[in-house]
C-alpha cells in the first residue's frame, strides 16, 4: 500500500508538534500539510525544522482546505471551535479525520456527528491503548458492583490544560455509567464546595487537580463498605496519544464514513 498522506492542524501544539514527528519517523505515513491558525508566527517555517529534525521542504501553513484536497486524512489535537469547522472541511474533502480534541459541548458533537455522514471520524478523549483498555474494565467492575460501591474519578494534568475535567475522566465516568445502567449527565457529580450535604448513592463525582507538567494522571475508585478498588493509568509521554491517532488514520483508511471511537480501532467493543 501506499504512504498515507496524512495533515495535522494545530501543528505548533503540544501534541501537533508530538505527530508531526511520529508520522516524519513512520515509514508508511507521510506529511502533506502541517496548519496553525492565521496569523500565527509559526506560518511559512518548514514543518520538520519546527520539532527538530531535517528540513522536510513542507512550510507550516494557514490553508486547511488546501492541505485537505491533497491527504487521504487530518489529525486534529486542536480546539473545539477549529475542530468543528475542520470536521466539516474533511467531510468535503471526504478525507479521514481523527479528533483528539476535548472539551466540546453538546451542539459541537451533534455538528461532528453530521460531519461523519460524509467522512471516517474516529473521535476520543483519549487514543490511549491503556486508557481505552482502562475504560473497557471500568466498564466491566461497575457492571459487577451496586450503588453499595461509591464511585470517583480523579485526574490531574499540567497547569496549561484548559479544560475539566480532562475529556479522559468523562470518557471513564461514561464507561462506569454504561457498566451501571444509568445517565452520566443525571448522575455526574462534577464539583462540590461549601456545604454539600452527604454524598448520594449512585452518583459518579469527578475531582480535578492541575499542576506542573503532569501528562494525564487517572484513577477510578469504587468505594464500598470496609474496602476499596481503585483502577489507574499514568501517562508518562504524549507519544501513547499520537500512537493510538495514527492507528486510528490507518484503521479507518477506506471505512465507511461513521462516527468511530478508539474501542472500535482497538477491537474492544462488548
Ligand atoms: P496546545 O498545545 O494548546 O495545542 C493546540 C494547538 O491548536 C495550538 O497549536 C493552536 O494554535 C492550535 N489551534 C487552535 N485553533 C486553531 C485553528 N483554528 N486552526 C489551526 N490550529 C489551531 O494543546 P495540546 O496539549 O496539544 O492539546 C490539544 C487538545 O488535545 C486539547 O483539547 C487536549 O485536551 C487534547 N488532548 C487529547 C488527547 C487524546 O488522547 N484524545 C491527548 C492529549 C491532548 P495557537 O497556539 O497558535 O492558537
Amino acid at each position: 500500500m501506499t504512504q498515507m498522506r496524512l495533515v495535522v492542524v494545530g501543528a505548533g501544539g503540544r501534541m501537533g508538534r508530538t505527530l508531526i514527528r511520529a508520522i516524519i519517523e513512520a515509514p508508511d505515513l507521510a506529511l502533506a500539510g502541517a496548519i496553525e491558525p492565521a496569523g500565527s508566527e509559526l506560518i511559512g517555517r518548514d514543518a520538520g525544522e519546527l520539532v527538530g529534525l531535517p528540513a522536510l521542504g513542507l512550510a507550516v501553513s494557514e490553508d486547511a482546505l488546501e492541505a485537505f484536497a491533497a491527504a487521504e486524512g487530518v489529525i486534529d489535537f486542536t480546539v473545539p471551535a477549529a475542530s468543528v469547522a475542520f470536521a466539516a472541511l474533511a467531510a468535503q474533502a471526504r478525507i479521514v479525520h481523527v479528533i483528539g480534541t476535548t472539551g466540546f459541548s453538546q451542539e459541537d458533537e451533534a455538528k461532528i456527528e453530521a460531519a461523519s455522514r460524509h467522512a471516517a471520524i474516529v473521535k476520543s478523549g483519549n487514543m490511549s491503548l491503556g486508557v481505552n483498555l482502562l475504560s473497557a474494565l471500568v466498564k466491566r467492575v461497575a457492571r459487577t458492583l451496586d450503588e453499595g460501591f461509591d464511585i470517583e474519578i480523579v485526574e490531574m494534568h499540567h497547569n496549561r490544560k484548559i479544560d475539566a475535567p480532562s475529556g479522559t475522566a468523562l470518557l471513564l465516568g461514561q464507561a462506569a455509567a454504561e457498566g451501571r445502567g444509568v445517565s452520566l449527565a443525571e448522575n455526574g457529580v462534577f464539583e462540590r464546595h461549601g456545604h454539600t450535604g452527604a454524598r448520594k448513592a449512585g452518583d459518579i463525582g469527578f475531582a480535578t487537580l492541575r499542576g506542573g507538567t503532569v501528562v494525564g494522571d487517572h484513577n477510578v475508585i469504587f468505594a464500598g463498605t470496609g474496602e476499596r478498588i481503585e483502577l489507574g493509568h499514568r501517562a508518562e509521554s504524549r507519544e501513547i496519544f499520537a500512537r493510538g491517532a495514527l492507528a486510528a488514520a490507518r484503521w479507518a483508511r477506506g471505512r465507511k464514513p461513521e462516527l468511530y471511537s478508539m474501542v472500535d480501532v482497538l477491537g474492544l467493543a462488548d
